[in-house]
């Protein structure tokens, strides 16, 4: 089945209304016996192994290879000499989860003793990458592991390529709070990671014909050895129906009557943190049918009928949604939302509703983080719990609400601002959208007393609004609720608050802050470059992996010619991995020391790929028509990877693009080999962790305004590749940091960008202009690249030069430029290193331990 057949087949499903599908149900009671509920043993243990403290087993290759084949052949079930690569590595998988148990069991008891106050992240995606390498990392078991498996005839780095690994997110975003929780983990912070156990993830990107072709992602299909599941941690969660009012005494009181629901079925995976015993918790929850849908086997009699009931339910967390920055207000997709974060607030108040504990202290024990607007709904649903079910007054429930959530904004783009209509809401969840109109009014009226004759402001500030649609701006929900607000790096924080949410900022100046985003150096430094990695050790010593300022004493080395030319073996070592990956992965043929220039990340008009291919055809252009001698140009080879969602039809037509120049620059003897394009397909942390390290080159090349931080620009540039970038996003603070002279700006500012699309673009001005340009544009609209056919680009042409709203065409002079100064800057081997060196020594702030240090002393502790 192709990824498109299952997105539809789950969109018919969803489609049918449920009352349709669970005609005549009544809501499910679901009341576990006692005996699920009951903590501890009948009677008091007798044998001393079941007295003491849970320990993990002894840290040694006998001790690992004793846990191994227990594993391999009890738990798995079969001989080593039996046993597959498969069995092997899941075998060695639960083995290092035995280790990581006993730290797992003992952070969860003593954050039920201290009481200390959480983090609690809601995220609809975590982009994880592979769980082995970073499991052994944060153990130590690295080198013990690798002894044990050769000891048993078996190769580490093998069982580890065996890992799929778990595709739970688009992009940045998802990846990001796989960072957090990693930084949380490794700085002893209480956190609970929550979000979705999506059963498929973000689609397999397959090329046929250079055109993109999606599959599914079977992650969970050779089996999953990370996540454990707690099905007596199951929560109900209810959807649709109606509500009512009744007395309750003297009070009038609403309630929901939901017309059906789902089993949120928890599943647990562990979050180690560096080498400090902690091992703290990410939660995922899975969609289960409840009883009501057996009920309704026995009752209806029509077994096909009512297995199409269960497969409705448990469609919520079928598919993660595959747009990366444009939402497509999908009932599934709300349904997916309202699910996990209903099953987290629930899950979160059973842990602290112990005898004597009071919810109005809830605020004391816990901060939601909102990871965009995605988990919004979290705000109607603690509303809800508080007012229905603890029947506590609104002004109170309100009071103890706006103190536990933080929103965190991801964007500019006014399309990926997430809007649900208000028909949608109320038929999945009535009771919601009440409250939300609730929290709207009691909003609106102290607007209106604050500025009062100022309708048209009270109007910019609604959270409900009539235009084009009736519908909810969640963005405006998650600011009326946060105690903070904050973008995701200076430049973004800034126009968040003067551009998207002007009236909010202005009306709580305090409320607004910026976050710099930042990436794990676990992951993005000791794990995927361990050369560059053994040559900082040898230079600062171990402790940079978990303060990663110290970086900064880096800067003398950049002096030191010794480490220069390590610095270059590292990173042809690192070049030659690569070769040798995507040789195997891609049959992928790479050769020659050529400048490694690389641009990965997801396709979006904004990013401009365009930007980049028009520079590669402009060198083709120039080398066919022997206006340049190829072999007196800096050989290079430029690595794209990026996914396009499946219904973004121009992204599919730039992939289209990207993969034909490829294929006739790679192929044509006049170029004489010192151009070369590589696009691997399916673009993903694993092979980030490949590319990154071997990159001379990081492409960050957003129209400036676009890109809200930008986490790879960060990853590369903390591997000694230097940016060739726009002031956008976190490359003005790399920019910043790292030192004009170390990095190659270019383009337009954001109010260059203003001004420009203030007075109207005007993309063919550039085009007739600029004889260069000219050249590559029409050398890909003559068929030069698709055997003859004029037509195979019209689409990606004609929007660069009549509608591109990222002015792509304004900024190629500048970039042009931009692009020889990095070659004559290349053509100095020695001057190169010490830039990128420097880059190395002064990015240590993109830690996301930074940013956890920024969260807590701005958001979560302020
Ligand atoms: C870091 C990362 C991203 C984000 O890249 P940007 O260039 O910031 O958009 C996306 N995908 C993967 C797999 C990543 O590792």
């Amino acid at each position: 089945m192709t990824f498109s057949h299952l997105l539809r087949e789950l969109v018919t499903v969803t489609r049918m209304s449920s009352d349709q599908v669970l005609a005549g149900q009544a809501p499910a009671d679901e009341t576990p016996s006692t005996e699920i509920h009951r903590y501890g043993p009948m009677t008091t243990p007798t044998h001393p192994l079941a007295l003491a403290p849970v320990t993990a087993p002894p840290a040694t290759v006998d001790g690992f290879v004793k846990e191994f084949l227990r594993e391999l052949n009890t738990g798995q079930g079969v001989a080593l000499s039996r046993s597959t690569v498969n069995d092997q590595y899941l075998a060695l998988a639960r083995t290092v989860r035995h280790y990581l148990m006993a730290r797992w069991l003992e952070t969860t008891r003593h954050q039920r003793e201290t009481k200390e106050k959480a983090v609690g992240y809601l995220s609809a995606e975590y982009l994880l990458g592979r769980q082995l390498g970073n499991a052994l990392l944060a153990t130590d078991l690295g080198e013990i592991a690798e002894k044990a498996m050769a000891a048993c005839g078996l190769d580490l780095v093998t069982l580890r390529a065996q890992e799929v690994e778990p595709g739970l997110g688009n992009g940045g975003l998802g990846r990001l709070a796989a960072c957090f929780v990693d930084s949380l983990a490794t700085m002893s912070i209480p956190c609970i990671g929550y979000g979705i156990r999506y059963e498929y993830g973000i689609f397999k990107q397959t090329f046929v014909d250079g055109r993109q072709v999606e599959q599914p992602d079977t992650w969970l299909s050779l089996g999953e050895p990370w996540g454990f599941p707690h099905p007596e941690a199951a929560v109900q969660v209810d959807f649709g129906g109606y509500t009512e009012t009744y007395r309750d005494g003297d009070v009038e009181r609403t309630r929901w009557v939901p017309s059906w629901n789902v089993l949120g079925l928890p599943y647990n995976y562990m979050v180690p943190g560096y080498q400090n015993g902690r091992v703290n918790t990410l939660r995922l929850w899975s969609a289960q049918a409840t009883k009501a849908f057996d009920l309704a086997i026995f009752n209806a009699g029509d077994y096909a009928e009512a297995v199409r009931a269960q497969t409705f339910a448990e469609n919520i967390t079928k598919v993660l949604y595959p747009e990366d920055s444009t939402p497509q207000g999908k009932e599934l997709r709300l349904q997916q939302q309202y699910f996990f974060v209903a099953c987290s607030i629930r899950d979160f108040i059973n842990q602290v509703m112990e005898p004597g504990f009071d919810l109005h202290d809830l605020p004391e024990r816990v901060t939601f983080q909102l990871n965009d607007t995605h988990p919004v709904i979290a705000v109607p649903e603690l509303m809800r719990i508080l007012v229905d079910e603890h029947k506590w007054e609104w002004d109170e429930a309100w009071d103890v609400t706006k103190r536990c959530f933080a929103y965190t904004c991801h964007t500019l783009l006014p399309e990926a601002l997430e809007v649900w209509p208000v028909d949608l809401l109320g038929r999945l969840l009535p009771r919601h959208l009440e409250i939300i109109y609730q929290i709207n009014d009691a909003f609106l009226a102290e607007v209106r007393e604050r500025f009062p004759n100022d309708e048209l402001r009270a109007r910019s500030m609604s959270i409900v609004t009539d235009y084009p649609d009736r519908s909810v701006r969640m963005a405006y929900l998650a600011t009326v609720a946060g105690m903070k607000v904050n973008g995701v790096a200076a430049l973004h924080s800034q126009l968040l608050a003067d551009k998207v949410l002007p009236a909010f900022s202005e009306y709580w100046p305090e409320k607004f802050t910026n976050v710099t985003n930042g990436v794990t150096p676990r992951r993005f430094l000791r794990l995927a470059n361990p050369w560059l990695s053994q040559l900082i050790t040898d230079a600062l010593g171990v402790g940079w992996v978990t303060d990663l300022d110290r970086l900064a004493e880096l800067e003398p080395y950049a002096q030191d010619e010794d480490f220069r030319k390590a610095f270059r073996e590292a990173k042809q070592t690192n070049k030659e991995r690569l070769y040798a990956l995507l040789r195997a992965r891609d049959g992928i043929e790479l050769s020659g020391d050529h400048l490694l220039d690389v641009m990965v990340k997801r396709l979006h008009e904004y990013k401009r790929q365009t930007l980049k291919i028009l520079h590669i055809v402009s060198l083709y252009e120039q080398i066919i028509h022997e206006r340049v001698d190829p072999t007196t140009i800096t050989p290079r080879t430029v690595v794209f990877g990026a996914k396009a969602a499946p219904g973004y039809r121009l992204a599919k037509e730039i992939i289209y693009l990207i993969n034909k120049v490829g294929e006739t620059v790679n192929t044509d003897p006049r170029v004489a080999g010192r151009l070369q394009i590589a696009f691997p397909a399916n673009y993903n942390v694993t092979l980030a962790e490949k590319l990154i390290p071997a990159a001379d080159l990081s492409e960050q090349i957003s129209l400036a305004g676009m890109e809200a931080s930008g986490t790879g620009n960060m990853k590369f540039a903390l591997n000694g590749a230097l940016t060739i970038g726009t002031d956008d996003g976190a490359n003005v603070e790399i920019r910043q940091l790292v030192g004009d002279d170390n990095f190659f700006g270019f383009g337009m500012t954001e109010p260059e960008v203003a001004a420009l699309g203030a007075s109207g673009y005007q993309p063919g001005s550039y085009y007739e202009s600029n004889p260069q340009l000219k050249a590559a544009i029409d050398l890909i609209a003559s068929g030069a690249f698709s055997g003859g056919d004029r037509n195979a680009f019209e689409p990606v042409v004609s929007n660069l030069l009549y509608h591109d709203r990222f002015m792509a065409l304004a900024d190629f002079a500048s970039y042009v430029d931009a692009q020889a100064a990095v070659e004559a800057a290349y053509a100095d081997q020695e001057a190169w290193s010490k830039m990128a060196i420097l880059n190395v020594a002064r990015t240590g702030f993109f830690s996301s331990d930074r940013s956890m240090r920024d969260y807590l002393s701005r958001i979560w502790r302020a």
